[in-house]
């Protein structure tokens, strides 16, 4: 099982920030910004490459929420999902990384 399942399953603990019956919102272990939330869905996704729309139309309202609870829905925030090697993905569970708290830099990436 992979190791956001385990966060789901609550075999592994997490800082939940939001949570329903098919998504889940908790902070990052290692923030890369004042804020820094992972949102992902219950269900064992690998990556954007994998996601239905259906998933996808859910989940939409359900980051903006989140965006609303952790306080940066106007002042705004950058949402990052990173897919496969090139994208830097570690773990193989979709996730979304909600960052913000501060005006953040946009860094050249290569
Ligand atoms: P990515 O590189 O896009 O796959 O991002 C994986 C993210 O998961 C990283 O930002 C890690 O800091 C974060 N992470 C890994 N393990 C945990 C954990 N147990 N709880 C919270 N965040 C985690």
């Amino acid at each position: 099982m992979c190791i956001f399942c385990k966060i789901v399953n609550k075999e592994i603990p997490s800082s939940v920030v939001l949570e329903n019956d098919d998504f889940l919102a908790f902070k990052d272990i290692n923030p890369s910004a004042p804020v820094h939330i992972l949102i992902i869905p219950k269900k064992h996704i690998e990556s954007f490459n994998d996601v239905d729309s259906e998933t996808m139309a859910k989940m939409t309202p359900f980051i903006k929420e989140v965006a609303k609870k952790v306080g940066v829905f106007e002042d705004g925030y950058r949402l990052i999902t990173n897919i496969n090697d090139n994208g830097g993905q570690e773990v193989k569970h979709l996730h979304f990384h909600l960052l913000g708290g501060t005006k953040l830099a946009w860094p050249k990436l290569v």
